[in-house]
């Protein structure tokens, strides 16, 4: 079975299809990028959750593959010492912040974690963290399901790892002495917020 995934997002798509190929995680399926979504205009994702967010583009673009099942994720991270900032605006963040000592020129990931290390430079470690990841799926315009996965961590005060993508180079998980920028793409998803939800929503659409 073929189920769409709505995004542009070049690691969530390492991700789903680290999903594909891994038949522990998801048998008898194949998630692919929804055809022809670079050229459909992208909506705004004005809600307040993930989960809001994530029915919206999951409702939208599956009106873009008539009979087809079309998931979307919305998904951040949420640091404690920061009141769950930077959440829904995850991808954002640095835009929204703005620090004038951050050059505006680098990578949008560099400049987030720049931004994150910045905020949290006045407050004390260990600082707690989770992921968390909110799947829609939706078919024809009308939501199927939702499930949402989250993962716990530390921010580091230096990056460490190549692997992954955003935050994950920060993100430190105590129990496997590593952060997320440093497993392996299967261990990655099978820990993750995102492959724990994808378990989930895989599970209520009884594939
Ligand atoms: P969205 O596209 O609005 O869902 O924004 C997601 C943003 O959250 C990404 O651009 C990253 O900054 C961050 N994020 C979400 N999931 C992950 C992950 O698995 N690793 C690293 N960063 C993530």
């Amino acid at each position: 079975m073929i189920l769409y995934v709505a995004t542009t997002n070049p690691g969530k798509l390492r991700d789903f299809a680290t999903a594909t190929a891994d038949t522990t995680l998801a048998d008898h399926i194949t998630i692919l990028p929804l055809p022809g979504l670079q050229s459909i205009p992208a909506p705004i994702e004005d809600e307040p959750t993930f989960e809001g967010n994530a029915i919206l583009k999951a409702c939208f673009y599956s009106l873009h593959a008539p009979g087809h099942i079309v998931l979307a994720d919305d998904s951040g991270l949420e640091v404690d010492a920061l009141d769950g900032a930077p959440g829904v605006r995850s991808a954002r963040y640095a835009e929204d912040v703005a620090y004038p000592t951050i050059d505006s020129t680098l990578p949008l990931d560099t400049r987030n974690n720049l931004t994150l290390l910045q905020a949290l430079s006045s407050t004390s470690a260990p600082h707690t963290a989770r992921y968390r990841c909110v799947l829609a799926a939706a078919r024809d315009g009308e939501t199927l399901h939702t499930a949402s996965g989250t993962i716990e961590g530390e921010i580091l005060s230096t990056p460490q790892g190549a692997g992954g993508f955003g935050y994950d180079p920060l993100f430190y998980l105590p129990e496997h002495h590593l952060t997320m920028a440093q497993l392996d793409p299967i261990t990655r998803l099978t820990l993750s917020h995102r492959g724990r939800a994808l378990t989930a929503l895989l599970r209520m659409l009884h594939i």
